[in-house]
């Protein structure tokens, strides 16, 4: 158990800034996460002071209160800026809103009736750190889509007071992480009101004590974000920090905080008024969202089989990861504490409740979060076609051994919010091309259009987001030095020798160790061969954290950073620390090609190429997740592993070969303009495939046709009762 935080952080009032009465509107547009997807609320921020809004990494909240108050009284009479201020309040104020929304147009029956959608981690926006990686950006994308759709989607969530850890890498490439505090002056998180002036909202028992839980919400878009706080005096001080920090603490820690996710979360939404339709557990850490509603039907008197019918029929599980090891998973006699007694109120004994989570690989001994889900889930779901494969086959024993191909586990791939991660320069070249509408299509037809877009125009646009990181990149690099006096090699490590000429490989992502950042140095010689060619450079930039609790993970990281202080790469291999969503808009947006190196079948689906091809940026990758649907042979690189490459050694010579003789080539034929042609044309079918394919709008679409009506509507399926 982690030590008691001791003081509870300053009250969390936003400070009163002083807006001139025509701008009077800044401060509820920087306090509804909308504005982070909004070009004229983007434009806005960054016309107030565009320094100060680079170095607060876009958190317009902290402008706000920085702001030179002169500045604002001077925009107040600009003309052109308050028009577009007028704009930005006109699309927030519509956005109240779900009357003309495609959600309303396609299920007229279904408005004002909520879906619940569960998570462990949600990133929005960088400015509120309480996400991880993908699976949060992905749970963000989710969010921003449903308003967007109309979609009428509740979010719950957890507030880690704590952040993720901000990362810093020691001389010797180790990884070090801190914690810093959420200031809670700088994030638009609100908290809720508790019954008869209490701060809490609900108490979930667990370990045999009380736990008092706090409700704050974040506003983003039309979705309201419910994230749960257990930091309250009146809690023992062993439960205050169980939610203040994001998968550290080990499983008993994890245990508590997804029970708390779950039980505390259903009470949450219960004390608001909020009767969900549909509940949306994505990934199974909120498994014990549906025991908690079978508890409460339980309650009211329903029998326990029919508590379980009724409560599968209105949920979705999606699950996340394609081998059994990473799912979450708790010895019965932990989850038997944390529930003390809780079967009581279910009517049912102990034994009968700890069988929800029983896989029966794992034994007696072990819930399964993956299975609890299972059970309590008419809809399941995988995120790729090929993650859909593995996962059927994978589940076999939870649907007593049938074939896999009767298992009713769906796949809905993964896609990326388009307003969220497409640079604005890139927008601003189609919507010249495309007209207006484009950006609230998937219309095939109309992504075919960017085939024609004008070679020297996306090259122009391509070149300047290039610069920008590679200035981002030395400034970051200069940060440092003034703070930490680092070293020579540091600096040029840091990417402050990066040439805007070169060919330039991303590779930005969690350094989990099946994701293999360091496989392309597998043959170091030839690697240096390709990276130092006096005619035809490549460079490569690194970013990425490893879990605090993964040592493998870190030894990656320690092995790529040594890479780039080794002379022998000339500074043209960089690693740029603390990566989190400002940084991989950055990269995504202004790197040649982005490379994934997955070992097959480890990655579900993988989400940055998607966000690098709506960019132009084309993937050379391993055939997994969303690859294996995405990847159409002008799009970018594929690269199909021989069985039993452990090693990585046929994957890493096929990258090899193909660096040499497809990508580098086709990079540096440019014609007499000096416009590389080719490359230029797997820049726009990058951008035709993701725009067409791999949207979030495309996926909640689905989610919302397949899944989330379906389970409103009480539209029957094959019946399958399963393993109960
Ligand atoms: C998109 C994203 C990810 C996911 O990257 P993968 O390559 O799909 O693992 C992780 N972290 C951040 C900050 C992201 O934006």
């Amino acid at each position: 158990m982690t030590a008691p935080v001791e003081a509870p952080p300053a009250p969390p009032v936003p400070e009163p800034t002083p807006l001139p009465g025509r701008l009077a509107g800044l401060a509820h547009l920087a306090h509804n996460l909308a504005w982070s997807w909004n070009r004229d609320a983007r434009m806005i921020f960054k016309e107030i002071d565009e320094s100060l809004w680079q170095r607060l990494r876009h958190n317009p909240i902290r402008l706000l209160q920085l702001v030179d108050p002169a500045r604002l009284v001077q925009l107040a009479d600009d003309a052109v800026f308050c028009a577009r201020y007028d704009r930005a309040m006109q699309w927030l104020a519509s956005e109240r809103s779900d009357e003309h929304t495609w959600y309303a147009r396609t299920f007229p029956e279904l408005r004002g009736q909520p879906v619940a959608y569960f998570c462990a981690e949600f990133g929005v926006h960088n400015s509120v750190p309480i996400y991880s990686g993908g699976l949060g950006v992905l749970a963000g994308d989710h969010l921003k889509t449903a308003s967007d759709l109309g979609i009428p989607l509740v979010a719950v969530g957890i507030l880690y007071r704590q952040g993720y850890f901000d990362q810093h890498i020691r001389v010797d490439g180790w990884q070090e992480d801190s914690n810093d505090a959420i200031d809670f002056n700088a994030v638009p998180i609100v908290p809720l009101p508790g019954k008869d002036g209490e701060k809490h909202l609900v108490t979930v028992n667990t370990f045999g004590r009380d736990i008092n839980i706090r409700v704050w919400k974040m506003q983003v878009g039309r979705v309201p974000v419910y994230l749960l706080d257990s930091d309250l005096p009146e809690n023992h001080p062993d439960d205050r920090p169980l939610l203040s920090k994001l998968y550290s603490g080990g499983p008993a820690m994890r245990l508590r905080q997804e029970w708390l996710l779950g039980v505390g979360g259903v009470r949450a939404l219960r004390a608001l008024g909020i009767a969900p339709a549909a509940w949306h557990a994505n990934e199974g850490h909120a498994a014990f969202m549906m025991v908690e509603r079978v508890r409460e039907l339980c309650q009211q008197g329903v029998s326990f089989a029919d508590a379980v019918k009724r409560v599968r029929n209105r949920s979705v599980f999606t699950t996340h990861t394609p081998v059994p090891a990473g799912h979450d998973h708790f010895g019965v006699n932990e989850v038997r504490q944390c529930a003390q007694g809780y079967w009581n109120e279910m009517g049912i004994d102990a034994e009968t409740f700890l069988r929800i989570g029983y896989m029966p690989e794992s034994g007696t001994g072990v819930y399964h979060m993956t299975a609890a889900s299972v059970r309590l889930s008419r809809r399941v779901n995988a995120v790729s076609r090929r993650h859909g494969i593995v996962t059927r086959v994978m589940s076999r024993s939870l649907w007593n051994g049938r074939e896999a191909e009767n298992i009713p586990v769906g796949h809905v791939t993964n896609g990326v919010h388009l307003a969220t991660w497409m640079a604005n320069p890139i927008m601003k070249l189609l919507d010249d091309h495309l007209g207006p509408a484009w950006g609230h299509s998937n219309d095939p037809a109309l992504w075919e259009q960017v085939l024609t877009l004008d070679d020297e125009a996306l090259w122009f646009t391509h070149s300047r987001l290039k610069h920008t990181l590679m200035r981002l990149v030395r400034e970051e690099a200069r940060n440092a030095f003034a703070r930490r006096q680092i070293e020579a090699t540091q600096l040029v490590g840091a990417g402050t020798l990066l040439d805007p000429k070169t060919l330039t490989i991303g590779f930005a992502r969690r350094f989990a160790t099946y994701k293999r950042a360091d496989l392309i140095f597998r043959d170091v010689e030839r690697l240096r061969k390709l990276v130092t060619n006096v005619q035809r450079p490549v460079q490569i930039v690194f970013a990425g954290k490893a879990h605090p609790a993964d040592n493998p993970g870190k030894q990656v990281l320690q092995n790529v950073y040594h890479f780039t202080r080794d002379p022998r790469f000339e500074g043209r291999v960089a690693f740029v620390e603390d990566y989190g969503m400002h940084l991989a808009h950055l990269l995504v947006q202004g790197v040649d090609l982005w490379m994934n190196l997955p070992r097959v079948p480890l990655e579900a689906s993988g989400t940055s190429g998607m966000k690098a091809a709506l960019n132009g940026v084309p993937q050379i990758s391993t055939i997994d997740g969303w690859w294996e649907e995405g990847y159409e042979g002008n799009n970018g690189w594929a690269i199909t592993p021989e069985e039993d490459d452990e090693a990585g050694i046929s994957t890493s010579n096929r990258l090899y070969e193909l660096l040499e003789q497809e990508v580098v080539p086709r990079y540096y034929d440019v014609d007499k303009n000096e416009l590389p042609r080719r490359w230029l044309a797997t820049m726009k079918h990058s951008i035709r495939v993701a725009g067409q394919q791999f949207t979030a709008r495309r996926m909640v679409e689905q989610y919302a046709r397949a899944y989330y009506a379906p389970s409103i509507l009480g539209d029957s399926l094959p019946d399958d009762p399963p393993i109960a």
